[in-house]
């Protein structure tokens, strides 16, 4: 049996920039990617399954929670995204400016990032935030308004038909809508034509056994039938809500206590164009009670397949399925083990609310999930608006330090100590910063390739700001600013 250097599983956005930055670094690299669905990157990379939203801090009010010492709101967490996804525009200029990949209108368009709160409490909360965050030259150009007046003017949705509300909105021109899985196939189409590298479609992974210091992984070729095995020095499992069941199958010991609560998301979408032109913004709000950070209600501009329509949600729906399509009911269960069982019933027991929450959301009928959305738009319709399903999010829930499991609402690199195995659980803020995740891992589990002289200065050739982020002098924000402008004109974004 053939051995490849590395085996991809799946062709979400993860194993995509995993692949295609392996690749740059060192072409002689052996790469398999293999794909149980017929098309690439339909689970959450798809963009009707995700919000498309590139992740950088700047509107997402439940990045910045908490209140520090002298009772201001503390935005280190903002900045420290601006800075990853920073990086994953970088790579993916990278990309285009060298050919790998054309059309950077085709995933990445330019939609300017508010947030929006009402009532007094809300509105002290995001003056706070604003204040925080305009100290850096990150968030320089962010505008702030309690004036309704202005806040129409950058989207009267918001507006029309509030009456007597305090209200306030920061705004930042400079956000994107992102089509992930449009980005991903880009790049694995891309990786599919490099010496040594082959995509298969269509291929589940069923099984992983340690064999020799690499692995021998069981692949069904589902319009045949017929199973064969191939040997591999690395597995990258970026199987999404897959992943968590392959990562137990492997028997790795560093999984022991982990679990996933799969949490499925639905959507409101409106595609009447009279409305839709009328919004050209993605609008962040707070979480509502006891809501998830993914379960953030936002209105947003949509650019997928050249066509815009407006999204609003995400809903949170209960599911026991880990995967949409090709996914069972039998997942939740099906992951439920002796080393788990603890904690999974611990986080229930903890996290009542939370169950609470989805239970309720869950039950929720049209008139309910109206009553949100008229919180951003108040004169919307219930005649222009279908429920459409997300994608599942399989929040990764592990054992604390303390005795009680927590879910884990960020995402976690979960690797084998001997470093031949790497799976990703978990979602937030996922895709935007899906080059920070997969260089975190390729650093992990490449560890030679990066003692590597020119495999360094490749690198930062490639994201050319690495490292600059955390010193934020002067004569470093010229430089990052002058790579961050050279991407955002390669991806189009400015003139
Ligand atoms: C409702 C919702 C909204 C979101 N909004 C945003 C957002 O606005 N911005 C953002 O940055 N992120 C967002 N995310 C998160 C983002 O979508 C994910 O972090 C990201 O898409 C995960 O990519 P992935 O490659 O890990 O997994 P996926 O895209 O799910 O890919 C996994 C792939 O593995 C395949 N697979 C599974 N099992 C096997 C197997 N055994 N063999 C072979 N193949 C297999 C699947 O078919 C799938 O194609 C959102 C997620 C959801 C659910």
């Amino acid at each position: 049996m053939d051995e490849v250097d590395v085996i991809l599983i799946g062709s979400g956005v993860m194993s995509a920039n995993l692949g295609a930055l392996l690749s740059q670094l060192d072409p002689s690299l052996s790469i398999e990617l293999y794909e149980v669905t017929k098309q690439l990157s339909q689970e959450s990379s798809n963009g009707w399954n995700n919000a498309g939203t590139g992740h950088a801090g700047i509107c997402e009010v439940s990045y910045t929670p908490d209140r520090g010492e002298d009772g201001e709101i503390k935005v280190d967490k903002a900045i420290e995204i601006f800075a990853e996804f920073e990086q994953t525009k970088q790579f993916w200029a990278h990309a285009v400016r060298t050919g790998m990949i054309d059309k950077p209108s085709e995933f990445i368009n330019q939609v300017p990032h508010i947030s929006f709160v009402f009532g007094q409490e809300q509105v002290e909360f995001l003056r706070s935030r604003y204040q925080g965050m305009r100290k850096h030259p990150f968030f320089s150009k962010m505008e702030y308004s309690e004036d309704a007046e202005q806040i129409r003017k950058w989207a009267p949705l918001l507006i029309e038909g509030r009456v007597g509300q305090p209200v306030a909105a920061t705004y930042m021109e400079a956000g994107t809508d992102v089509n992930f899985g449009e980005v991903s196939r880009k790049l694995i189409h891309w990786l599919g034509q490099q010496d040594g590298c082959s995509i298969h479609v269509e291929t589940r992974v069923t099984n992983l056994k340690r064999s020799g210091k690499g692995w021998e992984v069981t692949i069904q070729n589902l319009a045949d039938g017929t199973t064969h095995q191939k040997k591999a020095k690395f597995i990258f499992i970026g199987a999404g809500g897959g992943s968590l069941p392959l990562l137990q199958k492997a028997g790795v010991d560093e999984i022991r206590g982990y679990g996933g609560f799969p949490i499925g998301g639905q959507w409101l979408i409106c595609e009447k164009p009279e409305i839709v032109e009328r919004h050209h913004a993605k609008v962040y709000g707070l979480s509502p009670g006891e809501a998830p950070t993914m379960a953030v209600p936002h209105l947003d501009s949509r650019v997928l397949d050249g066509k815009e329509a407006l999204l609003f949600g995400p809903y949170a729906a209960w599911t026991t399925k880990f995967l949409h399509r090709g996914g069972s009911f039998f997942d939740l269960p099906g992951s439920i083990k002796f080393h788990n069982w603890l904690t999974l019933l611990k986080v229930g027991i903890s996290n009542l609310p939370l169950v609470g929450y989805l239970i309720q959301q869950g039950l929720q009928g049209m008139n309910t999930r109206l009553k949100e959305l008229r919180n951003f738009y108040p004169d919307a319709k219930a005649e222009d608006w279908k429920l459409i399903d997300a994608g599942i999010r399989v929040q990764a829930i592990k054992k604390e330090d303390g005795d009680a499991g927590i879910v884990h609402f960020g995402t976690e690199v979960v690797t084998s100590k001997d470093r031949t195995v790497s799976a990703l659980l978990g979602a937030s803020p996922g895709a935007s910063v899906c080059v920070n995740i997969v260089l975190e891992v390729a650093r992990k589990c490449f560890v030679e390739l990066f003692t590597r002289d020119e495999v360094q200065k490749r690198l930062l050739g490639m994201i050319p700001t690495l490292g600059l982020h955390s010193r934020i002098d002067p004569e470093n924000m010229a430089e990052f600013e002058k790579h961050s402008l050279n991407a955002e004109k390669t991806l189009g974004l400015r003139k």
